[in-house]
């Protein structure tokens, strides 16, 4: 039996080294459009990779029907997905917050032993090698590249992901031979991503870095809220709590829903209790200028443009702030609003949401419902994980459920 699988990252590979370790009379191509297989796990986890997470459930995915990978991280769970990973000699590291690397701490070593095992299993790999058309005939799949023609493929993965990261060659073609086979898609978006607001005072707020807690207003009702860094930038925010909120807020967007944060610098204080800070603080060097003084509490660019949003001119000193200005800044401080206009988009993404609609695929063998023989797994359906190991872990997952099932005669 021939299998053709489109796309070498985590879900092709494991798909590719589960079928192979079940029937070795399988021949297995595997394409990708980049130099070398994994480009992707090499460059997640800024290079450390955060191969998986202990804990993972439906709970942890967004898309039209999340609980369509139930199956998938059942059949590996991570127990499972740990057993693999020692199969090809790959030891893990659990973090007390349930993230897991690679021993190693680097993502080289993951990528280094899949290469080697899919290579030791004779899995044929074409690098360099960008699928441009799958064509059906007479139950046998034809592919093409612009100078090649690979024909009579019993079986297709198409495991090529989506447009996160673009500098990866990530790109939609995979959502094209979804396409062409009657599939149909749900609209894409950059997820775990930079937020793009609509202030005028970025620049002055660039680099301040606080631990705060983050709340999602979409069409004005509140939909999430996150504690966690926010990082202030020239073109918005950004900071882990801002990437695990950016997955509803771009989803939002690309529904052209009106999306809001409101940002609490001071989270574990309540406003009246700050409003009392900020006053004794005043109270106690009254001559000196309310700019200075705020410098005490808050990173240094932040004061001016607190004073200048609460219409308090820069030099004004304690003792002249009257108590409505004080409550109107520790206000500010706590409930800090910025309208969001964009995300920083696919370049700095990490992952993509939207893709194939999973009500097509057959949530057990990741067949396709439309065309026989015809799989997805991993990034390329409408499945996108939160921020912690979770995307890998799906992509892993639905590889391994792919693998199993097409290795069968
Ligand atoms: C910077 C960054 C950091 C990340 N960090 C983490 C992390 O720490 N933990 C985590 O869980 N997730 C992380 N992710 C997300 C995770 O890497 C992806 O969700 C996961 O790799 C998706 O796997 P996949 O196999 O579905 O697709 P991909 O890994 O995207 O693989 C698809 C492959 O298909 C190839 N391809 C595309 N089109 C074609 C075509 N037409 N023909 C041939 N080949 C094609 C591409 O070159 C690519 O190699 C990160 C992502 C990025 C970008």
């Amino acid at each position: 039996m021939r299998i053709a699988i489109i796309g070498a990252g985590a879900a092709g590979i494991v798909a590719a080294i589960t079928a192979k370790r079940l029937n070795n009379d399988l021949h297995i191509d595997m394409f990708d459009a980049n130099k070398a297989i994994g480009k992707k796990i090499l460059a997640s986890g800024n290079g450390r990779c955060n191969i998986s997470n202990t804990q993972v459930s439906a709970a942890n995915y967004i898309g039209e029907d999340s609980s369509f990978v139930e199956y998938a991280l059942k059949n590996f769970d991570f127990k499972a997905f740990e057993k693999f990973c020692k199969s090809i000699g790959l030891l893990l590291d659990i973090k007390e917050t349930n993230k897991v690397y690679p021993l190693s701490n680097e993502a080289k070593s993951v990528v280094n032993l899949l290469s080697l095992t899919v290579s030791n299993l004779g899995i044929n790999v074409f690098t360099e090698s960008l699928i441009t058309s799958i064509e059906k005939i007479d139950n046998k799949f034809n592919l093409k590249t612009a100078d090649n023609d690979y024909k009579n493929y019993d079986r297709i993965l198409i495991s090529n992901g989506l447009a996160a990261a673009p500098q990866l060659n990530a790109n939609e073609s995979g959502l094209e031979f979804a396409e062409h086979f009657d599939h149909s898609i749900n609209p894409t978006y950059p997820s775990l991503v930079g937020l793009q607001t609509d202030v005028t005072y970025h620049s002055r707020m660039q680099g301040v870095k606080k631990e705060c807690n983050v709340s999602l207003y979409i069409d004005g009702k509140l939909e999430s809220e996150i504690y966690g860094d926010v990082l202030f930038t020239k073109y918005g925010v950004s900071g882990f709590a801002v990437l695990d909120i950016s997955q509803l807020a771009a989803q939002a967007l690309s529904l052209y829903q009106g999306v809001k944060l409101s940002v609490n610098f001071f989270p574990k204080v309540n406003r009246a209790d700050l409003a009392n800070q900020i006053q004794s603080l005043f109270k106690a060097l009254p001559e000196v200028k309310a700019a200075d003084l705020l410098i005490g509490m808050l990173s240094n660019k932040l004061p001016s443009v607190l004073l200048d949003i609460c219409k308090i001119h820069q030099d004004t000193k304690a003792a002249d702030i009257n108590s409505k200005q004080i409550k109107a800044l520790s206000f500010q401080l706590n409930s800090w609003k910025f309208k969001v206009t964009d995300t920083q988009g696919f370049k700095h993404a990490e992952v993509s949401g939207g893709g194939v609609r999973t009500a097509e695929v057959n949530n057990k063998t990741y067949e396709s419902k439309k065309c026989n023989g015809l799989y997805f797994a991993g990034e390329v359906l409408d499945i996108v994980g939160h921020r912690g190991g979770f995307n890998l872990q799906f992509a892993w997952a639905s590889g391994y459920a792919v693998g199993q099932v097409i290795s069968k005669k």
